[in-house]
C-alpha cells in the first residue's frame, strides 16, 4: 500500500501549494506549502491571508499532490505563516522524506523543540530563520514573545550539522541599519559564518498590520563590514 493510502485524513492545516519555485529553494526545483496561522503578528507581513486563514488543504491532498510530481520536483518548502506550529510536522516530514523529496523550512525560530527533533531525525536539509529584531525591538516588531526561542534555534542550527541561513526583513522606520549591526554581531556572537540576507520591505497594500512605505532611506555604507551581508528582494 502507497504512503498515501496509508495516511489518514486530518484536520486542514495547509492553507496552500504553491506548485513550482526555483527561487525558494537554494538550487532545487521546489513546491511550496504554505501552513495557516502564526504565533507572530509583524506588521509587514505580506501573508496576513495565511497567518489569519483557515487551512484549505489536507495532508493527504499534499501527499498525493506531491506522489504526481515527484518525477519533476526535488524539494519541498515549508513555509506559512510558520509551519512549526503544525502539529504533525514531524509525521508529515517522515511521509515527504518517504517520497524522495528533500526539505528546506523556514521558520521564525520561536519552536527550538520541533527544529531539534526534525534535525535529530535527519528529515530536514535546509532551513531559512527569520530574525526579526534585536532584543529590544522584538516584541514591537513581531508582537510576540519569542526572543530567547529564536536565539535557542540559532545555537540548535549552529551546533549541528546542517545548512542554513539567515534572513532579515528590513523596513527602515521600524528597524534601521543600528538594528542590523546588532543582529549582526548577536549572529557572530553565536559563531554563525554565513551569508546574512536581508530582504527590502517592499511595499502592497495588504500587509498584516497596514504598514506604510518607509518614510526613511537605508543607508548601507552604515551597515557593519564583520559579516557578509546580502540583499534579496
Ligand atoms: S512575517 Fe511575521 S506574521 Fe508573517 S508569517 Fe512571518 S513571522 Fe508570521
Amino acid at each position: 500500500m502507497s504512503l498515501v493510502k496509508n495516511c489518514k485524513e486530518v484536520a486542514k492545516s495547509i492553507f496552500d501549494i504553491t506548485p513550482f519555485t526555483m527561487l525558494d529553494y537554494p538550487n532545487h526545483l521546489a513546491c511550496i506549502v504554505w501552513f495557516a496561522g502564526c504565533n507572530m503578528r509583524c506588521s509587514y507581513c505580506y501573508n496576513p491571508h495565511i497567518v489569519l486563514g483557515k487551512g484549505k488543504k489536507s495532508e493527504e491532498e499534499l501527499l498525493e499532490f506531491l506522489q504526481k510530481r515527484a518525477k519533476h520536483l526535488e524539494g519541498v518548502v515549508l513555509s506559512g505563516g510558520e509551519c512549526t506550529l503544525y502539529k504533525k510536522l514531524v509525521d508529515l516530514c517522515i511521509k515527504i522524506k518517504g517520497l524522495g523529496f528533500k526539505i528546506k523550512l523556514d521558520t521564525n525560530g520561536s519552536n527550538p523543540n520541533v527544529l531539534k527533533q526534525l534535525i535529530k531525525q535527519n528529515l530536514i536539509d535546509f532551513v531559512s530563520l527569520d530574525f526579526k529584531a534585536p532584543k529590544t525591538l522584538f516584541k514591537s516588531i513581531t508582537f510576540s514573545n519569542f526572543y530567547d526561542a529564536l536565539i535557542d534555534s540559532l545555537q540548535i542550527l549552529q551546533s549541528n550539522d546542517i545548512s542554513f541561513e539567515v534572513r532579515t526583513t528590513v523596513h527602515i522606520d521600524i528597524l534601521n541599519e543600528h538594528a542590523i549591526n546588532e543582529i549582526s554581531d548577536i549572529l557572530l556572537e553565536n559563531g554563525y559564518s554565513g551569508i546574512y540576507y536581508l530582504q527590502k520591505y517592499l511595499h502592497v497594500e495588504q500587509t498584516l498590520g497596514k504598514m506604510q512605505n518607509p518614510i526613511k532611506i537605508f543607508d548601507k555604507n552604515l551597515l557593519s563590514d564583520k559579516i557578509k551581508i546580502e540583499f534579496r528582494n
